[in-house]
């Protein structure tokens, strides 16, 4: 019997746990799978911890790792992946806002329909302050805009994998850690369920407008170095200004045998700024491989080899 993991990344959760516990628990019965929960407390200041000592005590399918300080949920998440031990592994929030009645949809998905990983996306964000919303929907385009991979507009990180991309996703080493890109990174065949915005079950969302705006623009950065491009773009409109300059200097002399100053030391200024510019964009295109080299990501992911026909 194959045995499924599931990866719960948690914050201040105290008043969620049981409820998860208790949710996720009577849904996974119905599933011909052995299951493990692998909870992450990821630094919380609440009773999280003894609430998982506790199910951990009184059930052996519960194991917990617990942060020595909040290190944020992308730590969590990885920290959860690397202690998984079955073949298949979900990850889900602790809240219920991702409804565990979907994971026999997504186990489906994977065991008949022969995708490798069921992700989930919200349809609507119903019930989201507005202003969040247009600024997540801002973001997804923006992101996309600049990424090689497509990242999903709604797209929660609950899914279920195989074995397979949870390694790839584990051989990924960086640290600065944007899970929706390395999730569609990684590749594989990903079949996406669709579902209404569900409100928390208990508590408040550990995401504070800052911190999300961090977290939106550390993804851009770690998914892109696209942003590095500006320097060729006012390199270009320096020397775009600079010729105009030189162009209405020319007309003024051949009109009014007459160049004012100003319209000589502008082109000037523009022309060094110009090769100021370029030279900074030059420099960027080094760092970028730079950085492409430390993320030190693999050259390819292998899906399979003959050697997985013989072991079917
Ligand atoms: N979380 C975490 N570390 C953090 C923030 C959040 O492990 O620093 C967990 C949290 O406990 C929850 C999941 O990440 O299980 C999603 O957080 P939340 O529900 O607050 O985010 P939202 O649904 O509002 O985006
Ligand atoms: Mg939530």
């Amino acid at each position: 019997m194959k045995k499924l993991s599931i990866v719960v990344p948690c914050y201040n959760e105290e008043e969620c746990i049981p409820l998860f516990y208790e949710k996720t628990s009577e849904v996974v019965k119905e599933l011909p799978v052995k299951t493990e929960f692998v909870f992450v407390d990821d630094g919380s200041k609440d009773s999280t911890l003894s609430i998982l000592r506790e199910l951990a005590g009184k059930d052996e399918r519960v194991r917990y790792v617990s942060f020595s300080r909040n290190f944020g949920k992308e730590a969590a998440l990885f920290a959860g992946l690397k202690h998984a031990a079955g073949d298949l592994v979900a990850v889900m929030d602790a809240d219920l806002q991702d409804p565990p009645a979907l994971l026999c949809s997504m186990y489906k998905g994977i065991e008949e329909e022969g995708y490798d990983c069921v992700g989930c996306r919200r349809t609507t964000r119903k019930n989201e302050p507005k202003l969040r919303s247009a600024f997540a929907r801002l973001f997804y385009k923006l992101i996309n805009k600049v990424t090689e991979v497509e990242i999903v507009d709604g797209a929660r990180d609950f899914r279920m994998m195989t074995r397979k991309m949870t390694d790839a996703i584990l051989a990924l080493p960086e640290v600065d850690r944007f899970s929706k890109e390395l999730f569609s990174w990684v590749g594989f065949k990903t079949k996406w369920l669709e579902y209404e915005n569900v409100e928390r079950a208990k508590g408040t969302t550990k995401w504070s407008f800052k911190k999300l705006t961090r977290y939106a623009i550390g993804g851009i950065e770690s998914a892109t170095s696209a942003p590095l491009k500006i320097n060729l773009l006012f390199s270009i409109l320096f020397f775009l200004a600079c010729i105009g300059f030189v162009a209405a200097d020319i007309v003024q002399a051949v009109l009014h045998s007459y160049v004012s100053s100003l319209f000589v030391l502008l082109p000037i200024l523009f022309f060094v700024a110009a090769c100021l510019f370029f030279g900074m964009y030059v420099q960027s295109e080094y760092i970028k491989k730079i950085y492409a080299q430390v993320k030190s990501r693999p050259l390819y992911i292998e899906k399979e080899t003959e050697q997985d026909l013989f072991r079917k």
